[in-house]
């Protein structure tokens, strides 16, 4: 059987109770009953000397003649009278024999009082206890000599009785301490039942992740502690479980990232080989078909130009897998330094105007000094290869303008804007992924990889910068790219 706190407490607090009532009413009584002795005896004493003066004094002044036995067989009966009337005890008085001379007592009742008497004549004090009585006998002397003993009645019925009301008074404050012991106990542990209660519903919240918003009891004793105690766990449960919560996103997000890496990485292999075989390809055909027909001059004349094209095309896609690849694990490969862009754009521009030129397309910069914190070998493949594209999707008769400025927050800003087909929309930011090409042939014509625009964002962001796009499908494309403010 399950007995709750409560009940326990309020029958311990009772049975506790109880006992200290218990073990107080009998040390109390012992007290009580060793004072009735004492002062019984006390009296008995008392009486027993006055009467054995009394009965000496009589003796003195009696007839001489008369012997011990005769005097007290004379005078016992008045002298006994006199005595419990004055004593308010029955008395007897004894000679020297042991024969009764006189009593006050109406009957001597059925008690034997022989052995006590006996050794009351032999000089001794002794008494004798029978039902609510006592019967005490002394010796009574003159000088040396012995007279006789008195015998005193002594009542305990009164003290008895008190004895009996004190037991009752201590049964009922027994009775009284058993109830109010209990209800006390019961009562006070209801409320401590009540906070344990509290306790067992924060310690529930918490198993099923509500956590505290404040401690569950507010006491200042050790229930209050274990309240707080348990308001301080469910923070910092919460706190270790958002932890781990966040570390499994993060790691979620690695496993995303690593599976899109791998897939990545498999398209990247997949496109390299297709790539790669393009090319080889027709070096192969051109080797087979000169193996066939040595003599023709036609034909030797075809394949310098398109082996040697082809070997060009393979060169510049192994050069720029290797850099990708290089920059996409390391960045050793960066040595930032203060570059005055405008000096490195101008420059750039003068190179490439010739190219341009070829295409019928006009070159113009628009640059404001700019100093940059950048490695110089990457701002160069970075704009080499958005100028080339730019005139690679250009139109006959157009022009490309490289803008060099700074942004209001401090950014230096260089864009490169044509006026050329455009890159439509669905392509997107899938021009920043290898081997993307809007249209393969016109891709191949003009020399294109798919590997340029994935360099260039590479080494922007090598370089902390960030790069924009905009473009409008036939009428012209422009590439934004921000470098962060140098601190002097
Ligand atoms: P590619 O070597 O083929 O030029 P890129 O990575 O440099 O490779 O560019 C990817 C594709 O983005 C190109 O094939 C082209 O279709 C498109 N593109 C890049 N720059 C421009 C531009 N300025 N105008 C139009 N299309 C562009």
């Amino acid at each position: 059987m399950r007995l709750s706190l409560k009940w326990k407490m309020g029958l311990v607090l009772a049975v506790l109770l109880i006992l200290t009532v218990a073990v107080l009413s009998e040390l109390v009584l012992r007290g009580i009953e060793q004072n009735q002795q004492q002062r019984m005896e006390e009296q008995l004493e008392k009486q027993s000397q006055v009467a054995a003066q009394y009965v000496r004094q009589n003796y003195m002044t009696g007839d001489e003649r008369l012997s011990a036995e005769g005097f007290m067989g004379q005078s016992g009966r008045r002298m006994a009278l006199y005595l419990a009337m004055l004593s308010g005890m029955p008395t007897a008085l004894y000679d020297s024999t042991g024969k009764e001379t006189g009593s006050s007592l109406q009957t001597t009742g059925s008690v034997d009082y022989k052995d006590t008497l006996a050794y009351a004549l032999q000089g001794k004090v002794a008494y004798q206890t029978s039902g609510d009585s006592v019967t005490y006998f002394a010796p009574i002397y003159e000088g040396e000599k012995l007279l006789g003993a008195v015998q005193l009645h002594y009542s305990m019925v009164r003290d008895h009785l008190f004895i009996k009301e004190i037991r009752n008074l201590f049964r009922t404050a027994g009775m009284f301490a058993l109830g109010g012991g209990f209800l006390i106990g019961y009562g006070y542990f209801y409320r401590v039942a009540a906070v344990i209660g509290k306790l067992r519903k924060a310690s529930k919240d918490i198993r099923e992740a509500a956590y505290l918003k404040k401690p569950p009891v507010r006491r200042r004793d050790e229930l209050g502690d274990l309240g707080n105690d348990i308001f301080y766990m469910s923070g910092s449960i919460e706190a270790h479980i958002a932890g781990m919560k966040e570390e499994q996103r993060k790691l979620e997000l690695a496993v995303t990232k690593l599976q899109a890496l791998e897939r990545q990485q498999k398209q990247f292999i997949g496109n390299i080989s297709h790539e790669f075989k393009t090319p080889l390809t027709a070096i192969r055909a051109y080797i087979d078909l000169l193996s066939m027909y040595r003599d023709d001059p036609q034909l030797t004349e075809e394949a310098i130009g398109s082996m040697g094209k082809e070997s060009e095309r393979l060169y510049e896609m192994v050069d720029k897998v290797l850099r990708l690849s290089v920059l996409e694990k390391y960045d050793f490969e960066q040595q930032a330094e203060a570059v005055a862009l405008d000096e490195l754009l101008l420059d750039l521009a003068g190179r490439m105007r010739g190219k341009a030129g070829k295409f019928e397309l006009r070159l113009d910069t628009e640059l404001e000094q700019a100093v940059v914190w950048a490695d110089r070998e990457s701002l160069i493949s970075i704009f080499v290869n958005l100028i080339d594209n730019a005139i690679k999707y250009n139109v006959p008769g157009g022009s490309i303008v490289i803008r060099l400025s700074h942004e209001t927050g401090g950014d230096t800003v260089v864009s490169v804007e044509d006026t050329g087909i455009g890159i439509p929309e669905e392509a997107g930011d899938k021009i920043f992924e290898p081997f993307f090409t809007v249209n393969k042939d016109r891709s191949r014509q003009s020399g294109g990889t798919g590997l340029g625009l994935p360099i260039v964002k590479q080494l922007v962001e090598a370089q902390g910068g960030r790069l924009e796009w905009h473009s409008e499908p036939g009428n012209g494309t422009v590439f934004r790219i921000f470098f962060p403010k140098v601190d002097s």
